[in-house]
């Protein structure tokens, strides 16, 4: 809450002009750090005159909330991501990309795309088959059907000197298979626009308060142009948000442990499932574990759900005292797996599959069988690199009866006596 919105300006024939405002993008702890250091720029003369900032969007909303500008020498240089330039030269739909410490405000001119640096992504096939294909998913793909983006070769994975434009194909190539698990859900990103070694910003909302539900593969593709990596759903969807879809529980190994224990963990969370009268779903995390998906009739809220993984969570704890812990934080599970049942209470989210993770070579997390399970050595086993190879050369969806389960826990929660 430090920042509300930053106006924004540029040199343009030795004066600085009004661009409009950028009101998101930061975290809370940057923006806390910025409040620092703007409120020591503090200066008592407006920058632009009345009538400017009364015809921009920035004065009614400030005019709205009761908030007026304070003004700052203007110092401060900024990274802006945005749609296009209104026709009064203000910054339309912008987002906050990072300070950029390494320019000098003098040398902030307007600037214009440079043609030589355009790239033209195709519309993507499933943009053109979505109607027939997840009918229930894809709307209209967006006007233009292409997308440009910027800085398609700024590397985003210095350890395996992966950029942006290999991200957006991959997402691009993976559409078809990810959408399905993407569509109508409320979605939570991770962007990194300095890479994944720079500052990473884990967002709920892109503009304004509204939650992020992707309509269509161009919504998805306009992401990665605003350098979202990872892409987190919710445990159901945009009609019912209230009644869960599924529940997850996610097999993270405590420090010390190896693979082949939470491979161990994720069949026997498997089992136990089945003895509760529940059919799960397998995928790796692109991180370090595994990702044991249920899904379910749209029939429970979200705090059933959770305390029915917690008590599968801690039945898992006191019979298998050894290989689980009921309890998280790191000191509580070094040489355990520690099933966490947490991200299933309302709004809370878990990497979608397919997902690009935004740590050193891009694992993604991808779905399996539970007859591969065995063989499965990493959670990050599948990449950005090499997950299309295993798309072309699989036969058949592991996942393709998880669409149809309907189950519920009605069984389940009698067996665990909730
Ligand atoms: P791993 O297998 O390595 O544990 P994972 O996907 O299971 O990978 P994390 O990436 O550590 O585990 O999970 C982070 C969880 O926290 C996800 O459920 C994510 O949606 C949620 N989350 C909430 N806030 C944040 C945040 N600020 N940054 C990243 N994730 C967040
Ligand atoms: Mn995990």
């Amino acid at each position: 809450k430090a920042l509300g919105s930053l106006l924004l300006g540029y040199h343009e024939d030795g004066e600085l002009r009004y661009a409009g405002r950028v009101g998101t993008g930061w975290s809370l702890k940057l923006a806390g750090e910025m409040h620092k250091r703007l409120a020591a720029l503090e200066v008592k003369t407006p920058h632009f005159d009345e009538a400017t900032i009364a015809r921009s969007h920035w004065a009614r909303i400030a005019g709205r909330s009761g908030g007026a500008a304070r003004w700052v020498k203007p110092e401060l240089v900024v990274e802006v991501a945005f749609a296009e330039w209104t026709p009064d030269g203000h910054v339309r739909h912008a987002s906050f990309q990072g300070e950029r410490e390494d320019k000098a405000p003098k040398d902030v001119g307007r600037e214009s795309a440079k043609p030589a640096e355009e790239l033209k992504v195709p519309k993507s096939k499933s943009s053109k088959s979505s109607k027939s294909s997840t009918s229930s998913t894809a709307s209209t793909p967006s006007a233009s059907g292409q997308l440009r983006i910027t800085h398609p070769e700024r590397v985003i994975d210095p350890s395996t000197g992966h950029t942006k434009i290999e991200l957006v194909r991959y997402y691009e190539s993976v559409m078809d298979w990810m959408q399905p698990h993407l569509a109508r859900r409320p979605v939570a990103i991770v962007r990194a626009p300095d890479g994944i070694e720079g500052q990473l910003f884990f967002q709920k909302h892109v503009e304004g308060d509204d939650l992020i539900v992707l309509r269509d593969p161009a919504a998805l593709m306009q992401l990665t142009q605003m350098n979202a990596i990872e892409f987190h759903t919710w445990n159901a969807q945009d009609d019912r948000l209230d009644r869960a879809d599924r529940f997850i529980i996610d097999l993270d190994p405590g420090q010390g442990v190896a693979f082949k224990a939470v491979v161990e963990a994720a069949g026997i969370t498997r089992a136990l499932l089945e003895e509760l009268g529940l059919q799960s779903w397998l995928k790796t995390s692109g991180g370090k574990g595994l990702h044991v998906v249920v899904p379910l009739a749209r029939r429970h809220d979200h705090a059933t759900t959770k305390a029915f993984s917690q008590a599968l969570v801690q039945h898992l704890a006191e019979t298998f005292p050894k290989k689980f812990s009921a309890k998280s934080g790191p000191k509580n599970r070094v040489g355990k797996i520690f099933p966490d049942y947490l991200r299933n209470g309302e709004g809370q989210t878990t990497a979608c599959a397919f997902s690009v993770r935004a740590r050193p070579g891009l694992g993604v997390s991808m779905p399996i069988d539970w007859d591969e399970l065995g063989d499965v050595k990493r959670g990050d086993q599948w990449t950005l690199a090499n997950a299309r190879d295993r798309l072309s050369f699989q036969k058949a969806d592991p996942w393709r009866d998880y669409w149809k389960s309907r189950q519920t826990l009605t069984k389940g929660m009698k067996l665990l006596g909730l």
